[in-house]
């Protein structure tokens, strides 16, 4: 029987010749669809050749950033995972960018810094201020060390910015006290032999007065003390007389809510001292030497902390360092090495104006003979001065504390 077999019949191939070219067919097919699918894939999805090829790769091969992510594991590169993350952006306690720094912000602070650093890090108070509010200091470094550097902020109320700058100084310390060395020393190892006790708001009632006005007040007692002074100075033709209460307490305010001048208050040439004679916003002396309870509270505290070997009296404002408080002997010289470790470091002019008398660097150095110095951070014409330069006198003086601690213990 004849069968129309088409054109392969006339050279008919045997079965395994069949299969064959079948197979060689699917593989032609197969090949064709896989480049196809290769070539118009990237541009029908809007990818890149290269991208898509990278896509490819990683998931054949693996994807090259694990690698790289598993070179840098905390273990191999000697930092702990707890330091690794202090040193991120997101886990600084203290925020420099904080428009004012109130007694509030400073609470928090320390209550975090105390969680964060328990080993090196303890505070308390020592006291109350004349609203009611809890005057505190810290303990940074080793309890039992050998030796003592005190650091004072806050004195000044429109100064608050001294309190703010002693915070971070003091997180930048604890932050990085196992990696930053002075004098061949890490920060650690200062801290061991000197512990840093610091008192970051001196003056919590004058900040919060300065910053809030009258309305930051706890008790009727203290609003009648301010506003007793404010129509004082109004009297006396100290201020403009057409100033607001709120805005005369933010330009002008120094004192503590009774009007004394914490820096004018101590024993130390007190009796001669007679720039203002009646309570003020700045510069009145108090009845008597530690009249105030914030210098009542720092100086009992002062005499009950055994020897301090330095101190250091942060203010605003001016870039420079005061030191002579007309001490002779060893505490002179002993003084000015510490105003010129100070000036090392931070770029600030060593001051040949002599102090004001019965300031807390005049009792240390003339009655207890311990060299103390007034650093005066920031710049500007007015007060309240720009917080805007918070994280630029931070960085200008991030290693005072240090060369303070090395100066002590050198
Ligand atoms: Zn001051």
């Amino acid at each position: 029987m004849a069968l129309d077999m088409g054109a392969d019949d006339e050279n008919p191939l045997s079965a395994s010749q069949r299969r064959n070219r079948m197979r060689r067919r699917l593989t032609i097919r197969c090949f064709a669809f896989l480049l196809a699918a290769v070539i118009l894939l990237p541009a029908l999805t809007g990818c890149s050749l290269s991208g898509y090829f990278d896509w490819l790769g990683n998931q054949f091969f693996g994807n090259g950033e694990t690698q790289d992510t598993t070179d840098r594991l905390p273990e191999e590169t000697g930092q702990s995972e707890t330091e690794q993350n202090k040193t991120t952006v997101d886990d600084v306690i203290v925020d420099l960018t904080d428009s004012a720094y109130s007694y509030a912000d400073m609470q928090a602070d320390l209550a975090m810094l105390a969680a964060c650093y328990p080993d090196r890090f303890s505070y308390e108070s020592f006291g109350q201020s004349f609203d009611g509010r809890q005057l505190y200091w810290c303990r940074i470094g080793n309890p039992d060390a050998q030796h003592k550097l005190l650091v004072v902020a806050g004195m000044h109320a429109r100064e608050y910015i001294s309190s703010h700058v002693a915070m971070a100084q003091a997180e930048f310390l604890l932050a990085n006290a196992d990696k930053a060395k002075t004098g061949g020393m890490t920060w650690g190892e200062l801290l061991d032999e000197c512990v840093l006790y610091l008192v970051p708001m001196l003056n919590p009632d004058g900040v919060m007065l300065c910053q809030e006005g009258i309305s930051s007040v706890l008790n009727e007692k203290t609003e009648e003390s301010v506003m007793s002074v404010y129509r004082s100075d109004l009297d006396y033709g100290l201020v403009p007389s057409d100033v607001t209460i709120n805005t005369y307490l933010r330009i002008f305010w120094k004192a503590n809510a009774e009007g004394t001048d914490l820096n004018r208050n101590y024993d130390a040439l007190w009796s001669s001292y007679r720039k203002i004679l009646q309570p003020c916003f700045s510069n009145y002396k108090g009845s008597s030497p530690e009249s105030a309870p914030e210098t009542a509270a720092m100086s009992g505290f002062i005499r009950g902390a055994g020897t301090i070997d330095a101190v250091l009296s942060i203010h605003t404002q001016g870039r420079t360092v005061y030191w002579d408080c007309g001490q002779e002997g060893s505490v002179r010289s002993e003084t000015l090495s510490l105003a010129q470790a100070v000036c090392n470091v931070t770029g600030y002019s060593l001051n040949t104006t002599r102090n004001n008398d019965a300031s807390l660097t005049d009792w240390m150095v003339l009655v207890r003979g311990v060299p103390a110095v007034t650093v005066e951070v920031a710049v500007g014409e007015k007060y309240p001065l720009d917080t805007s330069q918070v994280p630029g006198i931070v960085e200008e003086t991030q290693t005072l504390f240090a060369a303070a601690l090395y100066f002590v213990v050198r």
